[in-house]
């Protein structure tokens, strides 16, 4: 790497923005990414003002050939929004929302949080759909696709996008959409940060302005969760969930004789008024008694509750789609869960449909449009020597699930490597987007990520 060639000085000299390097009292935070055990020290880190910086510091990376970290949230599984001795493009301090409540769209700057976005839109009523969590970065999860609680509701994240501004590798400054550059479009909906540094993106809002939802926790039998599988998927679309199949955690609101045993911590969203919500979310409660009920009338960004600051696990995770989860399966899963130390295990699913599946497959570049069951598997760990264990862990267990559905979702991935990245973007997709990358990043410039190579 040719770290040596950046000036901290000249780049400090030709931005607006910060520019943080080694020897700054807030390097260490800077460089600090969600996930645990990744140490890298950049050369430098830019936290631009505007488009204009961001292309900046892109042009001046690849004029000096350093590796270049792209950074909204800083939630990659790897780590990929911080460089060993690169530049690292921190989004943090680019955070404007400019929301049109008549025309219910939203320009948001990628430094925003899913959170932070939902719980402004939400003061009007209003909502686009992410995640399960508040502190990821609306940069890596909407150039993913982005699943969360209104995915059955409204589609994927990507599904309300409506435009971009785009500072590509040859750090000019494009705006794309359905009519201006419509092959990057298509490819950034789902392709990830492969061809260039998304700064600003236009979402469609909808209205949201109550819901049902929160946590429940059940029993988990293989009855339980064929159960709560089958009726997330015959649930009105308004209802989106996510079964996480696990040791109970020994949390407060966990009565103390259900520590460790294994549960469904359901979490679960219904995206309209209570007395309809109540009636979707009966059957989930007539499943078995509930240890835990939280499910109540909420406003939607409730769904985002309050983080462990400081939290920065380490995890082995794969990731894949089922087509049914059946009560062999189910008891595999139990089977698995009881077999593992990890500090942490979890089998965690979400049931898609509705209206992720209208879109057409070739639509974007998310191509997983009638995969059923998004399913991932991770152990959480405390010590760096124990990663070995758990990666085989997961790599078992995965084995021992997979059927007939060989896709992934990208943001999911884990170190499943390229052959990873290939099950994500199947056939046709892959030919469109490495043909994309090749006009548009033909050098790989933006390779720290799930990587995309030039064809
Ligand atoms: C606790 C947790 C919960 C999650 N829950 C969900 C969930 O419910 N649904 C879901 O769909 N995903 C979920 N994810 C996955 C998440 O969507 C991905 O990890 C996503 O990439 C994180 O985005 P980020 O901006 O926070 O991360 P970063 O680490 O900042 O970026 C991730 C990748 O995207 C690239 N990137 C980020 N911003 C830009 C940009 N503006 N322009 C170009 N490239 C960019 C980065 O270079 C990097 O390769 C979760 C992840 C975690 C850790």
């Amino acid at each position: 790497m040719q770290t040596s060639a950046i000036s901290i000085q000249d780049l400090r000299a030709g931005l607006k923005g910060q520019v943080i390097g080694p020897g700054d009292a807030d390097f260490d935070e800077a460089r600090t990414v969600f996930v645990g055990g990744i140490d890298r020290r950049p050369a430098v880190i830019a936290r631009p003002a505007d488009a204009a910086d961001v292309a900046r510091v892109v042009t001046t990376a690849r004029e000096k050939g350093a590796e270049l970290a792209v950074r909204s949230g800083g939630h990659s599984s790897l780590g990929h929004s911080v460089s060993e001795g690169g530049v690292v493009v921190d989004l943090h301090d680019m955070r404007a929302l400019e929301i049109d409540t008549e025309a219910r769209t939203a320009w948001a700057e990628t430094g925003l949080t899913a959170g932070e976005y939902t719980v402004a839109a939400g003061a009007n009523g209003l909502a686009t759909g992410f995640g399960d969590t508040a502190s990821v970065g609306i940069g890596g999860i909407t150039l993913g696709g982005g699943v969360g609680y209104l995915v059955r509701k409204f589609g994927l994240t990507i599904d309300d996008l409506l435009a971009a501004d785009v500072v590509t590798a040859a750090g000019e400054i494009i705006q794309v959409d359905e009519e201006s550059h419509p092959d990057l479009f298509w490819a950034i909906r789902g392709g990830g940060g492969n061809f260039g540094v998304a700064t600003r993106f236009k979402f469609r809002l909808h209205e949201v302005p109550a819901a049902v939802g929160g946590m429940l926790l059940l029993p988990a039998t293989p009855e339980t969760i064929t159960g709560f599988i089958a009726e997330s998927e015959a649930a009105p679309e308004e209802l989106s969930t996510i079964a996480n199949i696990m040791p109970a955690p020994p949390m407060p609101f966990v009565p103390e004789e259900h520590h460790g045993k294994m549960v469904i911590m359901g979490l679960l969203c219904y995206a309209g008024d209570a007395e309809a919500g109540e009636r979707a979310l009966a059957p989930f409660r007539a499943l078995a008694e509930p240890l835990v009920d939280m499910v109540r009338p909420i406003s939607y960004p409730e769904m985002y509750p309050p983080e462990m600051e400081e939290y920065h696990p380490m995890a082995a995770g794969r990731t894949m789609f089922l087509d049914t989860v059946d009560q062999t399966v189910a008891e595999t899963m139990l089977e698995r869960l009881e077999a593992s130390d990890a500090f942490m295990r979890v089998v965690q699913i979400r049931a898609l449909g509705g209206a992720m599946a209208r879109v057409p497959a070739d639509a974007t570049a998310f191509a997983h449009r009638s995969s059923r069951l998004m399913t991932n598997l991770a152990a959480v760990f405390m010590q760096p020597e124990a990663r070995e264990t758990y990666e085989a862990w997961v790599g078992d267990f995965a084995a021992a699930l997979r059927q007939n559905d060989a896709g992934a979702y990208v943001n999911f991935l884990n170190s499943e490597g390229p052959d990873g990245v290939r099950t994500a973007y199947p056939g046709s997709t892959w030919d469109r987007l490495t043909a994309i990358k090749n006009q548009y990043d033909p050098t790989n410039l933006f390779r720290l990520n799930q990587n995309i190579p030039p064809a």
